[in-house]
């Protein structure tokens, strides 16, 4: 077959990404997914896929997104291929995105092209990845009029996961397609990521809130009360403390390029204080002062010794407080010696010319949720720069040769 015939349609590329952003999937609220997913549905039948709409149960939603910010239904989409390989190429991106707030100066959902990139809300997370899929899938997928069979035959049958709510680190999407047992396969692709690296670790994350109780008084006499805000310090100390303890462990999983280049040589564990609440007036005695937080969790700890650790600090402290704890995704960590991971960065070389590294991300992904069910080995990558895309910020965008190339990896990494 000849080469060029495996080129991606640059020009289709850009088509389905006009059509994608201009679909106001934002999270919260959660908008358009039915419109999305109805817009992709011809698009994967037509080139063989079987299609199914996976709509979240109003119950299902009730009693696992506690979010009042998210409204509406939860619509899915799975596409699967059979292609009588033995094995199943599970690939995942989310079709949600974030608020376009800042000062844009391009309309954030109709695609925009300058200086040899585009901009628009999504364009790279993740709606580019998107795209450069359905343009590889078409130039592999084109039928050969004489016999209709595909023109060139996949390495794997795939499972395409398009999903929800990822942006509000939701449970509707990929979370809930686990638990259900529809994500199912031998490898797994989350092109939710950068081209920057190959991600095979991240970071777990818990938040926290430390209730501080005192008793109010007239500020006059304030001897005569407990104030919370001034009792809150003994925990802010406490936790400062514990902060550089946790902040000294170093993950074995490489830091991304980006933060290699600020001398973060590995993923590494986090714990902050990002919110403080309290008192209502200057001369009262403050009753209640509330801190709040996040740890980040390394593949190497527990969410469970990270959440005890926490506990060990503040509980025998003599102040009087509640504490509560809102674990959200797990850390993850694949096999970097693993031969998809080989495979991936293989692919990676012939479609965009480099040999990606390999690292960890310091976020947290639903993706780890996923991996760490099923134990499906799993690469992320993406379309983007983690330096220059200005993903969750205002004009976000992408190299055209990123997109460009991101469609020939996905070639390289599904074609025979
Ligand atoms: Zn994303």
């Amino acid at each position: 077959m000849p080469k060029d015939r495996l080129q991606p349609d640059t020009n289709y590329i850009l088509q389905v990404l006009k059509d994608i952003i201009g679909f106001k999937t934002v999270a919260p609220p959660g908008s358009c997914y039915q419109e999305i997913v109805d817009y992709l549905v011809p698009i994967f039948s037509g080139l063989g896929f079987e299609t199914k709409k996976l709509v979240m149960p109003q119950e299902v939603f009730a009693a696992k997104c506690e979010d009042a910010r998210l409204v509406g239904d939860r619509f899915n989409l799975r596409a699967d291929l059979n292609v009588g390989a033995k094995e199943t190429l599970v690939i995942y991106a989310h079709l949600d995105v974030v608020p376009a707030e800042g000062s844009w100066e391009t309309d954030p959902f109709s695609l925009t092209r300058k200086n040899g990139r585009v901009y628009g809300r999504g364009v790279s997370d993740c709606k580019g990845s998107i795209a450069a899929l359905i343009a590889a899938l078409q130039a592999l997928l084109q039928k050969d009029d004489a016999k209709r069979r595909p023109t060139h035959d996949l390495r794997y049958n795939l499972c395409i996961l398009l999903t929800t709510d990822e942006e509000v680190g939701g449970y509707s999407g990929l979370c809930y397609l686990t638990d259900i047992g529809l994500v199912q396969g031998d490898y797994m692709l989350c092109m939710d990521g950068f081209s920057d690296d190959v991600v095979i670790g991240s970071n777990g994350m818990i938040t926290w809130e430390v209730v501080v109780h005192g008793r109010s008084a007239h500020s006059g006499s304030s001897f005569m009360g407990v104030n919370a805000v001034e009792r809150s310090l003994v925990v802010m100390q406490e936790l400062m403390r514990l902060k550089t303890l946790v902040q000294s462990r170093r993950s074995m999983i490489p830091a991304s390029s980006a933060l290699e280049a600020l001398g973060k040589k590995h993923l590494m564990p986090v714990l902050n204080i990002t919110m403080i609440n309290g008192g209502i007036k200057e001369n009262i005695v403050p009753d209640r002062c509330v801190l709040r937080g996040d740890r980040r969790v390394i593949p190497e700890e527990s969410m469970e010794d990270a959440i005890a650790e926490i506990e060990k600090a503040i509980k025998p402290l003599d102040v009087e407080l509640d504490l509560r704890f809102f674990p959200g995704y797990p850390p993850m960590s694949v096999n970097p010696d693993h031969r998809w991971v080989a495979e991936v960065r293989a692919a990676v070389q012939r479609g965009m010319g480099f040999l990606p590294r390999l690292s960890g991300a310091q976020g947290s992904l639903d993706q780890a949720y996923a991996t760490e069910k099923t134990r499906i080995p799993t690469c992320v990558f993406g379309v983007g720069r983690q330096l220059e895309s200005n993903i969750h910020g205002p004009n976000e965008n992408v190299r055209i040769a990123d997109l460009e190339g991101f469609s020939r990896f996905l070639v390289e990494l599904l074609a025979k």
